[in-house]
Parts: C-alpha cells; sequence; structure tokens
C-alpha cells in the first residue's frame, strides 16, 4: 500500500488543468471570427466553449478552496488559471447579449485587481485588452481605443484607491490599539499595578500578563457592584479609586440609572466624599430636599440618600470611596451599610490579588534575567566578552544609565588604576575608557583598597566625590556605587553603577549588583589567566618575541593574504656571528643578555606590521607585509648597523658583535612560506662564508654565482 494519497492519473490531471487555458483560447478565435452572434440559436462550438470556460472556473475554483486551508499564498499561475476564463466568460456574454452587457467587463476587472496582486492583475488587464482588440477592433481604431483607454485608467485607479483605503484602515486600527494599551495602562496605575510614572515600558509578556491582571479586577469590580444595585436599590453603585497623586478620585465602574455621573477626575477634598475620605468612616445621609455635596454628578438632580465606605487597606491605606446613592428619601439601614463595607472588602481584594500575582510575576521575570546575566557572564571566554557580559547584565538588571569597569595593576612598583570599559554615557562629559589614573583618595582606589563597595548610605554631595581622579569629575548622577571586583583576597578592580534617578539603586538592585560584582571577579581572573597562558604559549621567554611556533602559523597567514593580493612580503633570517666565542668568552648570562639586546634592537627598528620572532638558539626572523626585496635590505642594514653599534658591558670589558642577514620577497623569490625562508637561509649561509656582518639577497647571491 502506498502512504501517500491517492493522485489522480497524470493524463487526467494534465486534461483538467488544460480545459480552462483551452476555453479561453476557443472563446477568442469564435469572437475574432465573429462567430458569437447571439442566444437565440446556440451552435456546437459557443455551447462548448462555454461548458469549457464553466468547467475551467470550477477546477480553479477547487483547486483555491482544497489549497486554503494551508493557509499558502496563491502563486500567479492559480491568479491566471481563475482570472482567465473570467475575462473571457464576461466577453463571451458581451459578444452574445450585446453592447449593453459591456459594463459586465468592468465588474470582473473590479473584482481581479481588487483580489490579486499586481503581476497577475496587470496580466490579466493585457487579456482583456486583448479581448477587447478582437471584439472592438473590426468597428475600427477609435471605438477600440476609447475602451482600452478606459479599461486601463479604471484598473489603475480603482487600484490606487483600494490602496489608499487600505492603508487608512490599517492606521486607524493601529491607532486604536495603542489607545487601548495606554488606557489599560492608566488603569494599572490607578490600581497601583504599574508604579506611577514608570517609563521604561514593559516587556511583552509582562504586559500581556498585565492585561490579563486589568481584566480580573475589573471583572471582580463589575460584578460587585451590580450586586450592591440589585441588593440595595440604588439610583447609582459606583466605585471611585483615588489617583496616584492623593487628590483626585477617578471613576473605576458603576451601575447606575443616570448618564450623568461624573466620568473626569472628582476632587478628593471637596463634598461628601471628602468627609469619608478624611475621616476613614463610613457616612450616610438623607436629606428630603435633595442632598448637598453631591460632587459625582455632572448636573442634573440632587440624590436624596447616600451611603458611602472608604476603601481601605487592613493597614489602613486608603484606596478610594464606594457609595450607594437612591433619588427616593429611602435612608440606607445598618444592614445595607454593612453590606456595603463587605463589597468595599471584596473590590480591595481583587484589586489586591491582582497586585500580589503582577509583583510575583515581576519577581520572577527579574529573577529570569538575573540568572541569564550570571550565566552569560559565567560563558564569556575572554576579557572582552567578560566587560560586556558584566556591563550589560549590570545595566539591565539595576536600571543603571552609567557603569564601567577598573581594573587595578602594578606598574614600576606603584598601583595604578586603568578604566577597562564603560557602557552608557559618560558623566565625566569625556570618553573615560583607557583613562590610567594612579592609587589616589578617589572612591575607586578606595574600593580597591579596602575590598568593601563606596559610597556608604549617604549619597549626598554626589557631584563632589572624586570618583577616578581629580580631572574627572561626574555630574547630573543621583545614585552611584563602586563595588570591588574580587577573586579570593585579591580584588582586581571594581563595577562603577550610576543612575541618574535617585530612587534607582534601591536594595534590590544593589543586592544583584553585589552578586553580579562577585561573579564579575571570578570571570576577570579566569579571563586574564587565560589571557595570559595564551601569551605565554605564543611568546618566547627570554627575549618577549613570538616564539618560532607562533611565528610559523602567523607566517603562514601574512603570505597567504600576499598571494592573495597580489602583495610583496619579505622574509628576513639573521644570525649572530661568532656567538659560540661569546658564551665561550663571556659565560652563557652574557651570551643571554646580548641575545635579548639584539632582540630589543630588532623590535625597535621593525614596524608595527612586522613579524618578529625568535627563530631560534640565537637566529631571529622578520616577516614584513607589503614589502619587496629592496625596501627589506634597507631595514636590514639599519637593524645590522645599530647592532654593530651597540656595546654590552661585561666583566670583562665592552662586548660587540654582529650579524648576518639573508633576504628572500615575495612574489619575485617565491611565494611559498618555506620555499621563501630556504632561500633566505641560503642568503645567510652566502653572508657567512663571505665575511659576515653583511645582508645578503638572492639576486646578489645569483649575480657572484655567474661571475664566479
Ligand atoms: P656563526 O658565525 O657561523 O653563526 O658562528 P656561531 O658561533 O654563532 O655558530 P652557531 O650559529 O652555530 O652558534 C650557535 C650557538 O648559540 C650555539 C649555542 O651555544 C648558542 N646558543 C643557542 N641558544 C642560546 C641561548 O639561548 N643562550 C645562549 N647564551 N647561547 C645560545
Ligand atoms: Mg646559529
Ligand atoms: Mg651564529
Amino acid at each position: 500500500m502506498s502512504p501517500r494519497p491517492a493522485r489522480m492519473p497524470r493524463a487526467a490531471r494534465w486534461l483538467f488543468r488544460s480545459l480552462a487555458p483551452a476555453s479561453v483560447l476557443a472563446v477568442a478565435w469564435l469572437l475574432g471570427q465573429g462567430r458569437l452572434r447571439g442566444v437565440a440559436d446556440p451552435r456546437w462550438d459557443e455551447v462548448a466553449a462555454a461548458a469549457g470556460l464553466v468547467a475551467g472556473l470550477c477546477v480553479a475554483g477547487v483547486r483555491r478552496a482544497l489549497r486554503m486551508p494551508t493557509g499558502s499564498r496563491p502563486r500567479v499561475r492559480d491568479d491566471l488559471e481563475l482570472g482567465a476564463p473570467l475575462v473571457a466568460a464576461a466577453y463571451m456574454v458581451v459578444a452574445l447579449a450585446g453592447p449593453g452587457m459591456h459594463p459586465l467587463v468592468y465588474v470582473v476587472m473590479a473584482g481581479l485587481v481588487g483580489f490579486f496582486d499586481a503581476l497577475p492583475a496587470a496580466l490579466l488587464l493585457g487579456l482583456t485588452l486583448g479581448f477587447e482588440a478582437l471584439l472592438t477592433l473590426r468597428s475600427g481604431w477609435v471605438p477600440f481605443a476609447t475602451h482600452a483607454a478606459f479599461l486601463a485608467l479604471f484598473a489603475v485607479i480603482y487600484r490606487i484607491v483600494l490602496n489608499a483605503r487600505l492603508a487608512l484602515a490599517r492606521h486607524a486600527e493601529q491607532e486604536a490599539v495603542k489607545a487601548r494599551i495606554r488606557e489599560v495602562e492608566e488603569r494599572a496605575r490607578t490600581y497601583r499595578l504599574a508604579s506611577a510614572g514608570a517609563t521604561e515600558p514593559a516587556p511583552d509578556t509582562g504586559s500581556q500578563w498585565m492585561m490579563a491582571a486589568v481584566k480580573q479586577v475589573e471583572g471582580a469590580v463589575g460584578s460587585v457592584l451590580e450586586i450592591g444595585e440589585l441588593a440595595l436599590r440604588t439610583h447609582t453603585c459606583a466605585a471611585f479609586l483615588l489617583a496616584p497623586d492623593d487628590r483626585t478620585l477617578v471613576l473605576h465602574d458603576c451601575r447606575s440609572s443616570s448618564e450623568r455621573v461624573q466620568r473626569g477626575a472628582v476632587l478628593a477634598g471637596e463634598g461628601i466624599l471628602a468627609g469619608v475620605l478624611k475621616r476613614s468612616v463610613p457616612v450616610r445621609m438623607v436629606s428630603p430636599s435633595g442632598l448637598r455635596g453631591v460632587t459625582w454628578y455632572d448636573g442634573g438632580p440632587a440624590p436624596r440618600s447616600v451611603c458611602a465606605v472608604p476603601l481601605a487597606e487592613p493597614g489602613g491605606q486608603l484606596r478610594g470611596v464606594l457609595l450607594a446613592d437612591r433619588m427616593e428619601p429611602e435612608p440606607f439601614e445598618d444592614r445595607d451599610e454593612a453590606l456595603l463595607r463587605t463589597l468595599a472588602g471584596e473590590i480591595l481584594r481583587a484589586i489586591e490579588v491582582e497586585r500580589v500575582l503582577v509583583e510575583i510575576r515581576r519577581a520572577r521575570d527579574e529573577k529570569g534575567r538575573f540568572f541569564k546575566a550570571i550565566e552569560d557572564l559565567n560563558r564569556a571566554g575572554n576579557l572582552e566578552s567578560v566587560f560586556g557580559a558584566v556591563l550589560d547584565g549590570a545595566r539591565q538588571l539595576a536600571g543603571l544609565d552609567f557603569a564601567a569597569i577598573t581594573l587595578v595593576s602594578e606598574h614600576e612598583g606603584k598601583r595604578e588604576h586603568r578604566v577597562a570599559r564603560i557602557s552608557g554615557t559618560s558623566p565625566a562629559g569625556k570618553t573615560l575608557e583607557g583613562r590610567v589614573f594612579p592609587d589616589n583618595n578617589g572612591l575607586v582606589a578606595n574600593v580597591v583598597r579596602y575590598g568593601t563597595p563606596l559610597p556608604g548610605r549617604d549619597l549626598r554631595a554626589m557631584d563632589r566625590q572624586v570618583l577616578f581622579d581629580d580631572d574627572t569629575r561626574l555630574r547630573g548622577l543621583g545614585a552611584l556605587k563602586i563595588l570591588p571586583l574580587a577573586a579570593g583576597d585579591r580584588i582586581l578592580g571594581t563595577l562603577v553603577a550610576g543612575a541618574r534617578r535617585k530612587a534607582s539603586l534601591d536594595e534590590d538592585a544593589l543586592r544583584m549588583l553585589e552578586v553580579i560584582a562577585l561573579q564579575a571577579g571570578q570571570a576577570v581572573l579566569r579571563a586574564q589567566l587565560f589571557d595570559q597562558t595564551e601569551r605565554l604559549a605564543t611568546t618566547d621567554g627570554l627575549t618577549g618575541l613570538l616564539n618560532h611556533r607562533a611565528f610559523q602559523a602567523r607566517a603562514d597567514e601574512a603570505l597567504a593574504q600576499a598571494r592573495r593580493y597580489g602583495r610583496a612580503c619579505a622574509v628576513l633570517l639573521t644570525d649572530v656571528d661568532h656567538f659560540k666565542s661569546v658564551n665561550d668568552t663571556h659565560g652563557h648570562p652574557i651570551g643571554d643578555q646580548v641575545l635579548r639586546g639584539v632582540a630589543q634592537i630588532l623590535r625597535e627598528k621593525a614596524r608595527d606590521t612586522d613579524l618578529v620572532a625568535r627563530y631560534g638558539g640565537e637566529e631571529f626572523a622578520v616577516i614584513m607585509p607589503e614589502t619587496d626585496g629592496k625596501g627589506a635590505l634597507v631595514i636590514a642594514e639599519r637593524i645590522r648597523e645599530a647592532v654593530q653599534a651597540k656595546v654590552f658591558q661585561t666583566e670583562l670589558g665592552p662586548l660587540q658583535i654582529t650579524i648576518s642577514v639573508g633576504i628572500a620577497a615575495a612574489p619575485v623569490n617565491g611565494t611559498g612560506k618555506q620555499e621563501l625562508i630556504d632561500l633566505a637561509d641560503q642568503c645567510l649561509y652566502f653572508a657567512k662564508r663571505n665575511g659576515r656582518n653583511r645582508s645578503v639577497l638572492p639576486q646578489l647571491m645569483e649575480s657572484s654565482r655567474r661571475s664566479a
């Protein structure tokens, strides 16, 4: 059994799909021949063409419907398969029923332009113009040109209008969504779900959660008010909540027979409601002539009886007022007031539950971000990525405007600090990165000295604090904390955290920063060790130059680059002359000192882009990118002369030495690395045999061989 669903045989499928195009062609042919003459006496070819069109349309329609659930966009071919028979059918009708049916073509055109993409719509417009030609060209150019121009103009204008309308609708929809979100956020603030004035937008999942919470509160409060309205037979039963400024009340929701309940802000210090809020006790009043001090209506007759209870949390915190009023002077009883108080409790509980849920959610999100930051930190391998992870994590978690890492080091026996990396706008108004300052009495130096965070509790007089040194004053920071980066009992540097808002560095933020700083200390130490190990693996212990292995790898790179871009690249090999006798006469340590001296000269005479290496023993190698043999010879001579001029002081008196140099350069002398090194070695050998203390190019070696 085949696992795939049975499919129609190929031939049958081909036949089905050819129906529509064949009948479109047939209609075109009939039209061109002028054989579509009327419906009164249909001939077989007309009937066949019409049947073909209908069948083709059915096939196209069914295929489209089958495709619909998969959600895939129809292809141009599918659109043509449906559109072409429609156009043909329209023209068949016009030809059979007379020019009175011509508007049908416009209707079909509007449909095609409206539903299809630009490309198939344009192709179908072309087809329509073709049919139009077959229909009207016989009557002359003028009627055809008029019809064609109208059709094209109609299609284009219709398309433009449609697009404009779609764009407008989309814009209106987006605005409505934004307005709804603003409204929900406003409501959340009234419930104190979101802190008032919080400017950072909540992450997406957070705001969804907030929406759900707000909806829950609305639902609960709505049902409480309905109960109040029914049980107390009120004119209005309304909940007003205090705005974040505590000075105004805002209607949260009400059930009322009146249209005039205040939708805007109601002053909390006026009228009956003020009495409830001020003393935080229920108020009941009746007045047959109409109550005074009613602030919750926007005009209209005053109610005659009211009962209002405070919405106060168990701790005494006031949230608003729940009130019930009647137009009749029928007083509210004790049990009415008791019921209203119970309902007030329900409203408070609904708000409280949602607030706690939101708080839990916020804490969970925060914890997630925190662990993510720690994870990033632990994954970071080299110093650069450790700095990035520490600063990103610290800024995100503690909402910092400015963060920096400083590292401490010893330089010539003195401790100094370096700003290794900063993130955010520098409060010093100039670039701080890379700045080095001595071990002074600034905050950073003191944090390193004592290993405790600074400043302490008192954050006043921030602008007068010295953070790094006297030259870098910080301005505009409301909160600042500098934490030590410690690994074991070593302090490696500091994490500087600053924020413009005073309230930013609260206890939670500080706790998180402390943990980050702790992890950061370990990560920095790890990365420093890693860098150090890498440096050790690539440098020569005696001279500090690249070692042989690193040289081979870097030389490969340099020569590959030269080959790729067709540039020159020179290789230099040097060897100290009669070095054995230096060792023999002065001893090994002086020999080492000489090697260090030669290395120093090589380093000084080479350019930044050159690679200088200890090739082995008392042999050194230099790779000079972008340098041909002639250029390399000039530098080699400079090096040779400098070595010759150098005087080493020894117990046996001053010592001077010389070196010999062999040179080879790509591409003139070869392109492979080993090829060039071998050639440079031969040149070096040639120099040794010809008196030492000289630099030799392959060209020189060749010409002297020829003359020999
Ligand atoms: P030539 O002019 O032909 O180069 O004579 P040479 O005496 O310099 O001969 P060669 O280049 O073969 O000598 C290499 C000597 O370098 C042998 C070895 O004792 C010495 N040497 C190699 N590595 C070191 C080192 O690290 N320190 C010291 N002091 N000597 C080294
Ligand atoms: Mg040697
Ligand atoms: Mg030697």
